[in-house]
């Protein structure tokens, strides 16, 4: 008997858990508390700042020359865009399936997103999508890269060459992934990372920026510290890091000095770990795809590596009795004692992206036309939404053994899909 059913379930948790708990993010904290700053806009007390250092080190993991981190993610593509100088009457193209901040924050900057379908292999953006939406006002493509995949890096490239429109890549869920040698997040004009708590690397809240662009740089400072930038010259006790340009109007995004010690204390686990998680997800693919109604995602020949956020699997929804996705991850809880749940809906359907609900973002019926987007349709988000189950990385980073039990966990519910 199913476990949904009352009868014994495969296992009774004992997965791993996020965010990590270690006693060395324990000690940096506490140093942080101890120190007399916490913040990267307070006076200077004779000890480097946790946050250039985790900018130094964050930088170097990505292979890139500069990071800017952040109070989170949706700060980091606030000032990305803003770094571009793009703000009214502009057009950023972005994926219809992500996480709503892709989308919202183009709207913060008073550019207009705009929604394309997904690739059906990657489930990231389409590159002939976002081609046939270009016009003489589209100023960036952010590609996002999602779930264990990446948006094909090589096509938005290209496209980008031929274009000249800059890209931004959200890797908020891609820390360390690998597309042809080079990280993600560090291909586009700039790249933006969350460290939210379920994020593959956190502070709890927390966001960077990455780029190789000096000019770029020096932006992003200011516009992440109400416009002020690093100084240069030697630091003095009680002097500030931190001066007024004039040349970038900025808000508040900074990091605090206790978040940037908790990344600090994590970063050289992180390698490790991602590839645990992928070699983990290698393992469940080739079992789960065994099943033959169960569809791993094609990993693109150019993704290296990939990083793990969450694990998503496409479903033939006849062989589980055409039950709604909410029902068979249920199952699949009760069974392992792991949540297992439905991919974000797309946006144009999505109860998080309402921009019409907020008077900042449209001033005339016009705009507010332009902003509508519940009767837009795209199709293949729309399949994947509707056919697909999704696991957290935290799942990931124990052994094959972990995977065994959720191969088991399907095939019972196979075999019993009548109970369900
Ligand atoms: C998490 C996430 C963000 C936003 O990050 P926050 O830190 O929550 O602001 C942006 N884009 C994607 C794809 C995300 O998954």
């Amino acid at each position: 008997m199913l476990a949904i059913n009352g009868g014994k379930p495969i296992r009774y948790g004992g997965w791993h858990t996020w965010p990590p708990r270690n006693e060395k993010t324990i000690t940096q904290v506490t140093k942080v508390l101890q120190s007399g700053r916490w913040a990267i806009s307070g006076p200077y007390v004779n000890s480097p700042l946790f946050e250039e250092e985790f900018a130094k080190q964050y930088a170097e993991f990505n292979g890139v020359r500069y990071c800017v981190p952040t109070a989170n993610g949706s700060s980091a593509l606030v000032i990305a865009l803003e770094a571009l100088g793009i703000g009214i009457g502009d057009e950023v193209i972005v994926p219809v399936l992500t996480w709503v901040a892709t989308a919202s924050t183009v709207l913060r900057v008073n550019a207009t997103p705009v929604f394309v379908d997904i690739d059906p292999n990657t489930l990231c953006m389409s590159v002939d999508a976002a081609r046939s939406v270009i016009t003489e006002r589209t100023k960036a493509i952010i590609p996002v890269h999602l779930h264990h995949s990446m948006a094909d890096m090589n096509a938005f490239i290209a496209l980008s060459e031929e274009t000249g429109i800059p890209l931004i890549e959200d890797a908020a869920q891609a820390h360390g992934a690998i597309w042809r040698g080079q990280r993600a997040g560090s291909m586009g004009r700039l790249g933006t990372f969350s460290f939210q708590q379920s994020k593959v690397l956190t502070s709890g809240e927390g966001g960077a920026v990455i780029t190789n662009d000096p000019e770029l740089y020096e932006r992003l400072q200011q516009l992440r510290a109400d416009s002020r930038r690093w100084v240069s010259e030697p630091r003095k006790l009680n002097g500030m890091q931190l001066i007024a340009s004039g040349k970038v109007m900025g808000a508040n995004y900074c990091l605090s000095e206790i978040q940037a010690a908790m990344l600090l204390a994590q970063l050289p686990y992180l390698e490790e770990q991602l590839k645990n998680c992928a070699e983990n997800a290698e393992y469940l693919d080739q079992k789960l795809a065994s099943l033959e109604c169960l569809y791993p995602l094609k990993q693109p020949s150019c993704l290296e590596r990939r990083t793990v956020y969450e694990y998503i699997i496409g479903i033939d929804r006849e062989a589980f009795g055409n039950h709604p996705i909410e029902r068979i991850c249920e199952a699949l809880k009760a069974e392992l004692g792991l949540c297992f749940y439905p991919p974000d809906t797309p946006l144009h359907q999505s109860l998080l992206y309402q921009p019409l609900t907020k008077k900042r973002f449209s001033n005339t019926s016009e705009k507010a036309k332009i902003l509508d987007v519940s009767g837009l349709s795209f199709p293949i988000a729309e399949e994947a939404a509707q056919n697909s189950i999704v696991c957290h990385h935290a799942a990931f980073l124990g052994s094959k053994s972990d995977m065994d039990d959720i191969v088991v966990a399907f095939e019972k519910i196979l075999t019993n899909v009548n109970e369900l």
